[in-house]
């Protein structure tokens, strides 16, 4: 079965083609992070109309570089939420048309749901059930991961995400968006132990997370000095992140121990950073335990994880209520929890 996934939450246009028994056959991306950048931030009305330019010339794309045509897709995935309303309808009424154009089955995947399971992407992979640290740009949480869509929630922030931690400090170090990957690149500059910040809710007993206090320190400190070098810079850019992945490293290992699991995913953008991908493994290591990290590539957002996610649903799923149907619906809040495992089939 070919799968097409088609991710369209918030500022990445991600197509992908999915083959349950070859794997991944091609995949494309298109950021639209030049275009915010000047602003900032996401502006969701740009975003919605930048994937409507992109969505079909990608899927053509995707096709070609796949060696595959149009009636050679099975079923449809697309990212049905959370994230942006008008990004997600874009993805949303695309895949709903050529699904019913096509006459195969369509289903809206959880774009949480494509993060958490997009280090079953690569190999060696985990099996159920594992604990997920999920960190990306809207989300900081520890799941319990016992099957596909039988997820249970440990702990969460109570504020910030991690990767919105990340992105906000950044900013304050006149770094340019999304920040993450510039901030830990100046970190590399950095000295240890220039400067201290809190660990926030590192002694908290309990697996929550805080980040907005992390971000308010940094604040303090920059509003402190006049002027700051580029080595100071670099100083607060590494304390930061030092504070972020000792609470992220803390956290994920009190998660398996509550659990009894040895088995530690990591998804979503910050995934991508090597300072905790050195600590988690590192840590865990030490405990006997395994961690599990997607590509580089699949950490942020991206088509392939879609379609996955889409694929291993529809294996396992009675597909009689994904038959084509022209009406849709997106759900830009939406919580991980309240999903449910597919039907089997009979
Ligand atoms: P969500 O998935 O919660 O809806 P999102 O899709 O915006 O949010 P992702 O695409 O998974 O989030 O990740 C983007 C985030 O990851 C950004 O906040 C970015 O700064 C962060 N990020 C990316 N690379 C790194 C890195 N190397 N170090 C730290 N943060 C990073
Ligand atoms: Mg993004
Ligand atoms: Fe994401």
């Amino acid at each position: 079965m070919i799968v097409l996934g088609i991710e369209t939450s918030c500022d990445e246009t991600g197509i992908a083609l999915y083959h349950t028994e070859y794997g991944l056959l091609g995949h494309t991306l298109y950021s639209q992070i030049e275009m915010h950048n000047e602003y900032g931030g996401v502006v969701p009305e740009l975003a919605s109309r930048d994937h409507i330019r992109r969505v079909l010339p990608l899927i053509k794309q995707t096709l070609l570089k796949a060696e595959r045509h149009l009636h050679d897709i099975n079923a449809i995935a697309y990212t049905q939420g959370p994230g942006l309303a008008g990004a997600l309808l874009v993805g949303a009424s695309i895949g709903t048309a050529l699904g019913f154009a096509l006459n195969i089955p369509v289903l809206g995947i959880h774009h949480l749901e494509g993060h958490l399971l997009s280090p079953l992407l690569s190999k060696p992979s985990p099996s159920f059930p594992f604990v997920a640290l999920l960190v990306s740009g809207g989300h900081t949480q520890l799941m319990q991961v016992n099957g596909i869509g039988l997820y249970k929630l440990l702990g969460e922030t109570v504020d910030d995400a991690a990767g919105e931690a990340f992105d906000k400090t950044a900013k304050l170090l006149g770094l340019g968006y999304p920040g993450g990957p510039a901030l830990s690149k100046l970190a590399m500059q950095g000295q240890s132990g220039r400067f201290k910040l809190p660990r926030p809710m590192l002694n908290s007993g309990n697996l929550n997370f805080s980040f907005s206090g992390l971000k308010t320190a940094v604040l303090t400190l920059v509003s402190k000095h006049d002027c700051l070098t580029q080595q100071m810079r670099a100083d607060i850019a590494l304390a930061f992140q030092e504070a972020a992945v000792a609470v992220l490293t803390e956290k994920a290992l009190a998660a398996l121990s509550q659990t009894g699991l040895t088995q530690l995913v990591v998804a979503g953008g910050v995934g991508a950073n090597s300072q905790l991908r050195r600590s988690l493994t590192n840590r865990a290591a030490a405990i006997g335990a395994t961690v599990f990290y997607p590509e580089l590539e699949f950490c942020t957002d991206n088509g392939a994880m879609i379609a996955f996610a889409g694929a291993m649903r529809l294996q396992t799923a009675d597909n009689g209520s994904q038959q084509p149907s022209s009406s849709f619906t997106v759900k830009p809040r939406w919580d991980l929890e309240m999903l449910t495992a597919p039907t089997p089939k009979q």
